[in-house]
């Protein structure tokens, strides 16, 4: 259906409705209501953008009449006239979607400028240089933009010119050459497009509208909704902003800048922004100038700099949110040309959260909101480490917090390509443009010898948490050559560098790094966060030093500690082989009542640790192979070792002989008589016959015990049934560490989970088990012990049976890893190097499974899971401790299906709880739901 209207002034558009205006239409609509200096103008919606595509690229009829009657009214608050030679008003068109997409769509700025009203502009402003400046400039933007031409050939243009009138900045070129400038582009165009440059500002702004519009669907927009996973339902098409254009370049009493309400990189409250005196918005943005900080303004424009503070407070006062706008000083005047929220790094959301809060600009909900689970992965960014010695081979600006080291690379295509050989690569280059935007994503860093904290290269970089510097003016590059020089040093394409976006260092090299320190603030914030999630955060942990950083990181117990880690330790790996490799019974019960005090002891340690909080240990999970070196290892190892044996038999040979040497030469052998004398013996013992045989029993026990497929195998709780003695001994671990220290007064809630489960039958064994254990134990050391015993549901039939296994099980917990393996048969050792980042790229699989929980397929299953296993015991407790409950998209799936608690890695337990009281807070929504097959019924649904 065709909308009413398609344009909308400033005055008429509802602010808070980015969608249909995009973020900057519905920002300045809401700064004209709020009476701050926007130039007029108005937008056109996303709607027009719709329905220009869904018209085969045509605009919709009625568009540039209603255009035109906007332009009108314009017209009369400006007292200008569009195409007037007198008095001629000149426009800027800007694009701008729901969702701010920096630097992926295209803006033309001057339109309105031809022959006729460049006459106009010069008389108005009695400079001409200024305004055949601003003539050359919108040529080459709307010849690139609007008309498709390509760039170089406007910049070799202006090389040309500059060459010929002996200077290097554009700011240096006259009035004069600029003129001729203008004339040699427009007769560029013409050679190129084949029809003059169009006069009519009319016909240049529906071209212009047009042009925006088709911004949407270009590549680097495109690619950058794909990246950011910005799907129509958040933003669908780009609107319009049609404002009158002020100008910065009219000398010393103008100016254009960016600033932000407060520092993005620090989260310090203070005015921070950038600024060039005389001066066009685009020279601050693509870094084509370094420009001044904004804190010289206070001396250089104390006025202006004071009517931005008061412009500061006002802006927060009414978004309760950090803004980055953009504004203009005209002859003194100072006008706002954009705002929105401002993106900032991790840190510094979390330093303005906080602040905000004390300000009571936001409450504490809306600060834990502010800051996305996925953005606190920052925070765990490495950083330089501070013990490190070595010398900057230069310095730019801190653009972008972190470190990375990589490969210098000079050109987007090729990080592109080495990236995805999987090499780690810094994009180094002058400045960088929207187009370099795969070569972003493809870095570890980025390095720019040009632009300021608020260049392109800082701005999408911060955006993406990835480390930069900019502005790094030793920096010479020469990407032809494929080399840069800083001073005397020549660093090649392919050499290492490092990159310290915290400081603003360039090493040569690759520095050593640290993992950073979590702020008291962000302890604050994940405090507030605690008391709003519903949903428990344990860590998965196997050590001592596990629990205890899991402890300080916030989580509630460890939801999965993996007992053959401990087997894996160099002192008990012999141990471990020799119980595997054990003739009888009786053998394999001497290697066992080995380990149990050694297991006894790491738990112990693991339980001291997590005092007052739950432990879930699993029983031995993986194939005893896997504890036995491969078949291959050995059968090398036998052919050396038999012919070490062959070796030592023609030593026997050289003793034989020796005998009847004469005495003077045996002397002069005397030291190989010894170690002949070391090997006779060693032979006689039969040592090495011994040890070849130890290591050819070996390999028939690895034969033996081979499987095709490992995994589906024997393993878990089918381990435990066949060898019963292992299982006990790790029951018996669990209940006397327990037991010890119960006696020594510290509170322990251990719970026995058993792995792979697939029946209740297997359950209810091991289940025996354990309470033939506890009753031993009890009785030995006379204190009732309390536990939980429970299972993991990673096997499809476990969800179908969990009815069943709920009668034994006081918990489940979901192992999604295996779990997915499972619902999928994608074998989870291989599918992520073979076939599934084709399946990704081809749009087969949204994501990566055993990365972001499949909630269609694993995510129904645990439902049904939870649904049966409530139905036997409504107090059933489940978790999930697959690599998934680590995951924020995952973790709000979990909260909503009312999962207890979700169990992650431990340097991800920030982000569970981060991600658990996000889900709280969205859980009116239910949006996790959507994705599910409307023909599906819900009855299984919790609620
Ligand atoms: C799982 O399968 O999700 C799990 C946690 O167990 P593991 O990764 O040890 O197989
Ligand atoms: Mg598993």
């Amino acid at each position: 259906m065709k909308p009413e209207k398609y344009v909308y002034l400033f005055e008429e558009a509802d602010g808070e409705n980015k969608k249909l205006y995009g973020g900057k239409g519905a920002g300045l609509a809401e700064m004209t209501h709020m009476g701050l200096a926007v130039p007029p103008g108005f937008v056109v919606t996303t709607e027009a953008c719709l329905q220009y595509y869904q018209n085969k690229k045509r605009l919709p009829k009625g568009l540039m009449e209603e255009v035109q009657s906007s332009l009108k009214k314009v017209e009369e608050k400006t007292g200008k006239l569009f195409g007037s030679p007198q008095n001629p008003l000149f426009l800027s068109v800007r694009s701008g979607a729901a969702i701010s997409m920096p630097g992926m769509m295209d803006t033309i700025l001057n339109l309105g400028l031809n022959s006729n009203t460049i006459e106009g502009l010069i008389r108005i402003t009695s400079d001409g240089r200024f305004a055949y400046d601003s003539y050359r400039r919108f040529i080459q933007l709307f010849g690139k933009i609007a008309l498709g031409m390509d760039e170089k050939e406007f910049d070799q243009i202006l090389a040309r010119i500059k060459e010929k009138s002996g200077v290097t900045e554009d700011i240096d070129l006259d009035a004069d050459c600029l003129k001729d400038l203008s004339g040699q582009y427009l007769a560029l165009v013409k050679k190129r497009t084949g029809s003059p440059f169009p006069e009519d500002p009319m016909a240049q702004l529906s071209l212009a509208i047009e042009a925006v519009f088709r911004s949407w669907m270009g590549k680097r927009a495109i690619d950058y909704r794909k990246e950011f996973k910005i799907t129509p339902e958040v933003a669908d098409g780009t609107a319009v902003n049609i404002c009158t254009m002020v100008f910065g370049n009219m000398g010393f009493d103008s100016a254009t800048g960016v600033a932000f309400t407060r520092d993005p990189g620090t989260g310090e409250n203070v005015l921070y922004g950038e600024y060039l005196v005389n001066a066009q918005g685009e020279d601050v943005v693509a870094g084509i100038r370094t420009p001044k900080s904004i804190q010289e303004m206070k001396k250089e424009m104390p006025r202006t700099y004071r009517e931005l503070e008061r412009v500061r407070k006002t802006l927060e006062a009414h978004f309760h949110e950090v803004q980055d706008f953009e504004f203009t000083v005209e002859k003194g005047k100072l006008y706002i040309l954009q705002t929105r929220n401002g993106k900032m790094n991790a840190h510094a959301i979390v330093k303005t959260s906080k602040d905000m809060v004390d300000e009571r600009l936001i409450t504490q909900q809306q600060a834990v909101l502010r800051l996305k689970p996925q953005d606190l992965e920052q925070l765990l960014h490495k950083q330089i480490d501070p013990n490190f010695k070595g010398k900057p081979a230069c310095v730019g600006l801190a653009a972008s917090p972190g470190a990375a080291s990589g490969k210098a690379v000079f050109d987007a295509d090729e990080a592109e390509r080495l990236g995805k050989l999987g090499q780690k690569v810094i994009l180094v280059r002058e400045e960088t443009k929207p187009e370099d935007i795969h070569g972003f994503f493809a870095s570890q860093g980025v390095l720019t010898s040009r632009g300021g904290k608020t260049s392109h290269a800082a701005v999408v970089a911060r955006g993406m948490g990835k480390p930069c510097v900019s502005g790094c003016e030793d920096l010479h590059i020469d990407p032809k050559a494929r080399e840069a020089m800083i001073k005397n040093i020549r660093i090649n394409e392919g050499d290492l560098i490092t990159v310290d976006g915290s400081r603003g260092d360039v090493y040569l090299g690759e520095a050593p790094t640290v993992d950073p320190e979590i702020s008291q603030h962000l302890l604050t914030l994940l405090s507030w966060a605690d008391k709003i999630r519903t949903l428990g955060v344990r860590a998965n942990a196997d050590t001592p030093e596990g629990a205890v950083k899991a402890r300080q990181l916030g989580a509630e117990g460890i939801g999965l500690c993996r007992t053959e880690r401990m087997f894996n330790a160099v002192d008990r790996l012999p141990i471990v082989r020799e119980m595997i490799l054990a003739g009888s019974k009786e053998a394999r019960g001497e290697a066992i009542a080995k380990l149990l005090p050694l297991q006894k002891a790491d738990l112990k340690k693991i339980f001291r640790e997590m005092e007052g909080l739950p432990v879930t240990v699993r029983l031995l999970d993986p194939p005893l192979h896997e504890f036995l070196p491969s078949a291959e290892e050995l059968a090398s190892e036998v052919r050396n070792l038999k012919e070490v044996d062959a070796a030592f038999s023609t030593m026997e040979n050289i003793s034989n002989a020796m005998k009847f040497l004469d005495p003077s030469f045996r002397e002069s052998l005397k030291p190989l008589e010894h170690m002949v004398g070391d090997i006779i013996e060693i032979r006689e013992k039969k040592l090495d016959k011994k040890l070849i045989r130890r290591q050819q029993e070996t390999l028939r026990k690895v034969k033996e015990m081979r499987e095709v497929n490992p995994m589906l195998g024997h393993r878990g709780v089918r381990l435990g049934i066949t060898y019963p003695e292992i299982y006990k001994m790790q029951i018996q671990a669990v209940l006397e560490a327990a037991a010890e220290l119960l006696k020594e007064g510290v509170q322990v809630q251990p719970e026995i989970m058993v792995p792979q489960v697939c029946t209740a039958q297997e359950l209810k064994w091991v289940h025996q088990l354990v309470q033939r254990v506890q009753k031993e134990v009890e009785k030995q050391y006379g204190i009732k012990i309390e536990f939980k015993f429970g299972t993991m549901i990673e096997v499809v039939r476990a969800c179908m049976r969990a009815g069943r296994l709920a009668e034994v099980a006081d918990f489940f917990s979901f192992g999604t890893n295996d779990l997915t393996q499972a619902t999928f048969s994608f074998s989870r050792e291989d599918a992520e190097n073979k076939f599934l980042p084709l399946y990704n790229e081809r749009k087969i699989l949204q994501d990566n499974p055993f990365e972001v929980l499949d909630v269609k397929g694993v995510g129904r299953l645990m439902m049904i899971a939870i649904e049966w296993g409530r139905k036997t015991k409504p107090d059933l407790k489940v978790g999930i401790c697959g690599e998934h409950g680590g995951h924020p998209e995952s973790v709000e799936f979990c909260h909503t299906i009312g999962l207890s608690y979700v169990s992650c890695s431990v340097p991800r337990i920030p982000i569970a709880r981060l991600a658990a009281a996000h889900a709280k807070l969205k859980e009116k929504d239910k949006k996790v739901l959507e994705g599910y097959d409307p023909d599906t019924s819900f009855s299984v649904l919790p609620y």
